[in-house]
């Protein structure tokens, strides 16, 4: 990224009238967007490649077998030869309670 500077006090409220602060910093190429449209347009492309979403489940636990992965949540039990999991600062407590090798934590 090009153009990254430090804003004084002053320069913040000229960038967003409705921020204060002692220091800032100026990152050009980012930009506030509505995520909850871009949210929606996500889930309407990946129902239009074909896959589900699944609202208002909570995973419950994951266990590894020879043949994949089961995912069993409040409501259903998914089998998979192969797992993502995307749950933001739990990832590793999912992950972990899979009970499969992992190296890594999430930084919080
Ligand atoms: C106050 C605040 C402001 C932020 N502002 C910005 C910003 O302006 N710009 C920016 O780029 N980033 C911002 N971030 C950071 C951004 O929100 C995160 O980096 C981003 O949301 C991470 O995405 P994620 O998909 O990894 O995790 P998340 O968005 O946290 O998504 C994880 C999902 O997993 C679900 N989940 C967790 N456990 C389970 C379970 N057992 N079963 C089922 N589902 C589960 C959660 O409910 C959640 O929906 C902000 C963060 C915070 C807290």
């Amino acid at each position: 990224m090009e153009g990254i500077r430090w804003l004084s006090s002053q320069e913040i409220s000229e960038v967003e009238p409705h921020c204060v602060g002692l220091r800032g910093i100026r990152v050009p190429q980012t930009g506030i967007v509505d995520y909850k449209a871009v949210a929606i347009r996500y889930g309407e492309k990946i129902r239009e490649a074909g896959a589900e979403i699944f609202l208002g489940e909570s995973v419950k636990d994951m266990v590894v077998n020879s043949s994949g992965v089961e995912v069993i949540s409040d409501h259903h039990t998914w089998s998979s030869k192969f797992l993502v999991v995307c749950a933001g600062l739990q990832s590793d407590r999912l992950a972990l309670s899979s009970r499969c090798k992992t190296d890594w934590r999430s930084r919080s």
